[in-house]
């Protein structure tokens, strides 16, 4: 199966902009966008024979061809997102596989931050303060105090964060994020700063780990990119394209020559060129899926091209 395009989604969202420009051609005087999905289920596919189609049909019909035989998920394994926050998400945590499994559904969510930029004094909250109990918590989301728990990291552009599963986070406004997650739909709703959405405090503190991994990681550089994160469920790295570079040379050591990828451009633009597919450009905060099928092909510059690649880690692999 060839490269194709996504269409990115635009998700309302309360905390949301309504304006996105530059990072994207959009605005409205009605209802904020948030979230803008990169690989939901809902996101179409853009280019080539199954233009037209969402991902998850695409995924339901053709998952050996995307994720390469023996992955045996029926659905992307990665959501991607880049949030756009204005207002403070609410303070949520998400289960892990085995918990999102007894709840019925296919995996838990553990996911990071990449931090496409920030202004002065952005930050975040990730996991609890050291010494923070259950009970501290549950204080804290009865009389508003949840956010003396917990722990606040100052971001800044290229920071990457890492929130695994069980890890009490929010989102806070002055920075953009984008965002590699484990596609799950669960998010436990703790503390929403009085607004009327529906929060879901037992299951909350069910999937509360007081102690976590989550936090700020260092980039492993090497000569031709810097891995973000190396973690269970996801790899993320800066590419350096120079020029051009061919598809086989975006692997990383170690890694099966035949896997699913996503390419984002964080700026710039680029295009893909390959035996069986029409020229694909990845426009700037474009997508484009590399099927574990793939033909060869190149990926060339079209100016100042700042590649992100995305790859799933499967459990067994990490
Ligand atoms: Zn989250």
């Amino acid at each position: 199966m060839a490269p194709f395009r996504i269409t990115p989604r635009f998700v309302e969202r309360v905390w949301g902009s309504k304006d996105l420009r530059p990072w994207y051609d959009w605005q409205s005087d009605g209802e904020p966008v948030g979230e803008v999905w990169l690989t939901g289920d809902e996101c179409l596919v853009e280019t080539g024979p199954h233009a037209g189609q969402t991902l998850s049909a695409l995924f339901a019909r053709a998952s050996e061809d995307l994720l390469g035989s023996g992955a045996g998920a029926p659905d992307s394994p990665l959501l991607l997102k880049v949030i756009f926050a204005k207002g403070k998400l609410s303070v949520q945590v998400h289960p892990d596989d085995k918990l999102a499994q007894k709840y019925g559904q296919p995996r838990g969510k553990t996911e990071c931050w990449y931090a496409l930029a920030a202004e002065p004094g952005a930050q975040v909250a990730c996991g609890l303060k050291a010494g923070v109990t259950l009970d501290k918590v549950r204080e804290g989301i009865h009389e508003g105090t949840l956010e003396e728990s917990l722990n606040v990291l100052d971001v800044a552009a290229g920071n990457m964060i890492f929130v695994d599963a069980g890890t009490v986070h929010a989102i806070w406004p002055g920075s953009i994020l984008l965002e590699t997650q484990q596609n799950c739909d669960l998010t436990y709703r703790m503390y929403d700063y009085g607004r009327p959405r529906e929060l879901h405090i037992e299951k909350s503190l069910e999937a509360t780990r007081l102690t976590t991994k989550a936090g700020k990681v260092a980039a492993h550089v090497l000569s031709d990119r810097s891995i973000l994160v190396d973690a269970e469920y996801f790899r993320v790295e800066r590419i350096a394209v120079q020029g051009s570079r061919t598809g086989a040379s975006l692997l990383g050591a170690g890694e099966p020559a035949h896997g699913l990828a996503y390419l984002f451009a964080a700026a710039g633009s680029g295009i893909l060129c390959g035996d069986g597919f029409e020229p694909l450009e990845l426009p700037a905060r474009g997508v484009v899926a590399i099927p574990a099928t793939s033909p060869q092909f190149v990926i060339e510059d079209r100016g100042g091209l700042d590649l992100i690649r995305f790859t799933p880690n499967w459990p067994s692999r990490a």
